[in-house]
């Protein structure tokens, strides 16, 4: 397995929609593999493939808690198949605006279809932090990121904190 580099915005790939996987082969069940390694170094909650270049629609999450054992999950084209209207708000930050963290409210509770490694179709309900998690990597295949749910002022503050960073780099 190796660590994968983690791409910042701005990036023109963050914005792009993620072609749909045909085929599980041992190429994407590496990639997986080496984003879920990425995703502990980091360390983080979630990792979705165009945040390390590849536009693929494959996201990979462990949102279990520090006392709890790891619980990953590997989901190749995961749609949300259903949402609930009650929402939870929930401060999420990403690997791909590192430092930046803002109150987002979605759907407590969503049924996620998706393949798993093994390319066999699973239909998951979650709720809590996992659904809050998935939601956020889905977004990410969309070409959607966290910020995109601020107010304008909000998202653009902190956007223009990451051209400037980038800058710096
Ligand atoms: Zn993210």
């Amino acid at each position: 397995m190796s660590i994968l580099k983690i791409i910042k915005e701005p990036d023109p790939i963050l914005r792009k929609k993620s072609q749909t996987v045909d085929r599980v082969d041992e190429n994407i069940q590496r990639l997986m593999n080496d984003m879920l390694e990425t995703m502990y170094n980091a360390p983080g909650v979630g990792l979705a493939a165009p945040q390390v270049g590849i536009t693929k629609r494959i996201i990979v999450v462990d949102c279990a808690r520090t006392d709890e054992p790891p619980a990953p999950y590997k989901m190749i084209n995961p749609e949300l198949i259903d949402t609930s209207k009650e929402e939870i708000i929930n401060e999420e930050g990403c690997l791909s605006l590192p430092g930046h963290y803002a109150d987002v409210s979605r759907p407590s509770t969503a049924r996620v279809r998706y393949l798993d490694e093994n390319g066999n179709q699973q239909i998951m309900d979650t709720e809590g932090l996992l659904a809050v998690c998935i939601q956020h990597e889905i977004d990410h295949i969309n070409g959607i990121l966290f910020v995109d749910h601020l107010s304008s002022l909000k998202r653009n503050m902190i956007l223009k904190k990451m051209v400037k960073a980038k800058k710096e780099r």
